[in-house]
Order: structure tokens, then sequence, then C-alpha cells
């Protein structure tokens, strides 16, 4: 054997490991982004101590059962509301914010609206990524008694039904 094909040899062991690791890498990150997300959070919102009611057909995100998420309109399916439930959040993309809901759902919210999550106040809520499982309130205009709001958000228990539901698609 000489030299040369020693090198030769080398070199094509390297090409391998490295297609093999670019391979690998390649598809972890295909099969992240393919991944069905498919989280829920609670939700109200008050605007001068009226809570407003999301349940209508217009704010709903209409579709058959069993649509895949991973495929359609990427900004809808961040965050969106289904099955005239107007306080659980429907969230089919990693990192979708509050802002993301209500510009969905056509509901412009002041950027200085109030935001209590699990009932601690959070800065700029609409900017903030939507947590798996929070219970949010929002505070528009003026508003009191604002700690019996809080103590009133959406329960655990009613994302968790949300979310049972929704799993076996609607019918029971
Ligand atoms: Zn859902």
């Amino acid at each position: 054997m000489n030299k040369k094909f020693w090198i030769v040899f080398f070199l094509i062991d390297i090409l391998l490991i490295a297609g093999g690791i670019f391979w690998f890498w390649h598809n972890r990150d295909t099969d992240h982004h393919q991944d069905e997300v498919h989280y829920h959070a609670g939700f109200q919102v008050y605007v001068d101590d009226v809570k407003q009611d999301f349940s209508d057909f217009k704010y709903m995100k209409i579709e058959p059962c069993g649509t895949d998420h991973s495929q359609g309109d990427d900004q809808l399916e961040k965050a969106h509301l289904h099955d005239n439930i107007g306080d659980v959040v429907h969230v089919h993309r990693d990192g979708a914010t509050w802002g993301d809901l209500f510009a969905n759902i056509k509901y412009p919210l002041p950027e200085d609206v109030t935001g209590y999550v699990n009932g601690q106040l959070v800065p700029k809520i609409l900017t903030m990524p939507i947590i798996a499982n929070a219970s949010v309130v929002f505070l528009a205009g003026e508003n009191t008694n604002i700690s019996e709001k809080i103590a009133a958000r959406v329960s655990q228990e009613r994302i968790a039904e949300i979310e049972k539901k929704s799993e076996k698609c609607g019918d029971e």
C-alpha cells in the first residue's frame, strides 16, 4: 500500500463522517420543525371592568377536525381559538406570543395593556410568549377590583379539560 492510497482513504473517511454528521443535524432540524406543537393557555380580557367574550364564531379558527397543524398559515397556527371556546388559546408554533393571538383574532389591545400571568404582573405582556397552561388576565382601560379579577382567572382544570377535548377531536 502506498502513502497516496492511505491519504485518499483517510480523506474519504473524513467526508463520510462529515456527511453523516451533517445528515444527522439536518434531519434533527427538520424533525423538530415538523413535530406537532400543541399546547394551551387560559386568558381573560377586561376592558373598563367589562369582561370580553371571545366565544363568538368570528373569533374562531374553523377547520375540519384532525387538521394537520404543521401545515398551513404559520401566523394563524401560532395561536388561535376553537370550538366557540373563548378563554383557552391553542398554540401550534413555538414562541407564539399573546400579541399573535390578538392579531389573529383581530382584536387589537392597546400596547400598554396590563397582563397578570398566574397572578403575577408581567410587563409588555403582548410581546411575551404564551406559556403552556398559564392563565393570563389582561386589563385595558380603567379597572377596579383587580385582585378579584385575577383570582377569577381561567383555572388549570378548565385548561386541562379543553386540552383533553381537543385531543379527542371534539367528540366525546
Ligand atoms: Zn388545542
